[in-house]
């Protein structure tokens, strides 16, 4: 076993006991990126002060940090100082940010070391990564697809051993779609349990930054490093945090599971289908109830999402405009031709469409018809979930209708990929955490992912529930053959 195999918890304690040193893990992780991200692309750059760091972190008492020398990649839409953030768009070619994302301060304060930025879709829009400037990321576990989006180069970068563990955004899927893709356990937690401060906007009122991990211990350990309350970002929440680890008792007997027929039966790949039946007779093994629920709006969550999703979108990106930050068209004549050069050559196509059908969705005479009501419909979600968990502690879905796709099956069909985001998407409208897990691989080896849904701030439950699964079942400890 090498030092890249080992989780977070593993290797924290090894170099509690001072059998190995931070400088030995960051070197270990360095090399297996300058071996494996030419085939990857899941990271974008890489902090070159990393050893520097570890370095820093080895001089120091160990025993006053909680997570020494772990080195940890982010998403590029999370700002850094001493790395550029260019969340995967050309407009932000080189720029280097002013100060740190909140997420990034937690990190670097428990001991993390940020070990650089991973590839993601452009401004987070998309589900396979293809959007991004700077050439997709592909799938550790088959090179010809999809790691899933947008959060693809932190699941990719966690499913091939490139990081201890990473942090991803997810506006309607972004963390849970790309960990299923991969293998690997991720979380959107509540919205406004983890400071957006940092994080560049997509659609604020979805946008949630959450962890990417290689097993449910080291998510828990995670979300405990970068949640609580931030008084920088206004909708944070000011609750307390509770110990997310040691609530991984795997005592799960007499709880109700939700489920939803039309969920487990219509549009999902077979192989989906048969994984998740079989994990939701793990669940009642273990002592679990399964219990019928019915959410009557989800099938307006699609529509209801890509249109608040589009139209916050229209609003955030109009700070884009060549002056402020990045990329600047050259040659241009006046300040308007300067405006509309950058921005028609800074942003990429899928970008575009949005923030066009967004404006149009928020423009007079249009956003009573369209974005008013979808958020009406958010609503009418919202209560669906409440009335849901009345009758269950957890609801369990497919993370996603299917296994990964090959890199450029989807991209000519926007709408195909829009409407596959079904299962995920509901969770940021209902601001609802929501955990992708493993739980099988189809007959072309590529995984298959359970998510498992809980009310606002039941974390801890989810978190339990995926644990006493995990501890069921192997699906984790299963690798992709780069090695
Ligand atoms: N696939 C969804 C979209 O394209 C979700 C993206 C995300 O969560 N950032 O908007």
């Amino acid at each position: 076993m090498s030092i890249t195999d080992l989780t977070i918890f593993q290797t924290i304690q090894l170099i509690k006991k001072g059998e190995m040193s931070a400088r030995e893990v960051t070197l270990a992780y360095l090399d297996r990126i300058e071996k494996l991200n030419p085939l990857t692309n899941a990271y974008l750059s890489i902090n070159d002060r990393a050893l520097e760091k570890a370095d820093q972190i080895d001089s120091k008492k160990l025993s006053s940090l909680s997570c020494p020398g772990i080195p940890i990649a982010l998403k590029d839409n999370m700002v850094t100082l001493g790395m550029p953030t260019t969340c995967g768009s050309k407009i932000l070619q080189n720029f280097h940010p002013p100060y740190q994302a909140t997420v990034a301060e937690r990190l670097q304060s428990s001991g993390a070391i940020v070990l650089g930025k991973t590839n993601m879709d452009e401004f987070a829009m998309g589900s396979s990564n293809e959007t991004s400037f700077y050439s997709p990321c592909c799938n550790p576990w088959d090179p010809d697809r999809v790691p899933g989006g947008s959060s693809g180069g932190s699941a990719a970068a966690v499913a091939a051993d490139l990081c201890g563990g990473a942090l991803g955004s997810d506006t309607g899927g972004s963390i849970r779609q790309p960990a299923s893709f991969c293998s690997v356990v991720g979380l959107k937690p509540t919205y406004g349990l983890v400071s957006r401060y940092g994080l560049v906007a997509y659609a604020s009122s979805l946008d949630q930054i959450g962890p990417i991990a290689k097993d449910v211990t080291d998510c828990a350990f995670l979300l405990s490093l970068v949640a609580g309350h931030d008084k920088r970002d206004s909708t944070s929440l000011p609750v307390d945090i509770p110990d997310y680890v040691s609530a991984l008792t795997r005592e799960i007997k007499g709880l109700k599971v939700g489920i939803c027929r039309e969920y487990l039966e219509e549009g999902l790949e077979p192989a989906v289908q048969s994984a998740l039946q079989k994990a939701l007779s793990v669940l009642t093994d273990l002592g679990c109830q399964l219990v019928e629920i019915t959410l009557p709006h989800a099938k307006y969550a699609v529509p209801a999402y890509y249109l608040v999703a589009m139209a916050e979108a229209s609003s955030n990106l109009s700070r884009y405009d060549g002056v402020k930050y990045g990329f600047r068209e050259s040659n241009t004549t006046d300040l308007n031709s300067m405006y509309r050069s950058t921005r028609k050559s800074g942003f990429g196509q899928e970008v575009k469409q949005r923030i066009m059908l967004g404006t149009f969705a928020l423009s007079a005479g249009y956003y009573d018809a369209f974005y008013l009501k979808a958020q009406k419909v958010r609503t009418l979600i919202v209560q669906d979930h409440k009335e849901a968990f009345l009758n269950c502690q957890v609801l369990i879905t497919p993370t996603y209708p299917t296994t990964a796709f090959k890199l450029g099956e989807m991209i000519h069909d926007p709408l195909k990929m829009y409407l596959a985001d079904l299962f995920t998407i509901s969770c940021n409208l209902a601001g609802l955490p929501g955990l992708s897990i493993p739980c099988g691989f189809d007959h072309k080896n590529l995984p298959i992912g359970m998510q498992i849904i809980g009310p606002h701030l039941q974390e801890k439950m989810i978190l339990n529930v995926a644990y006493a699964f995990e501890q069921a079942t192997s699906w984790h400890r299963k690798k992709p053959e780069t090695r």
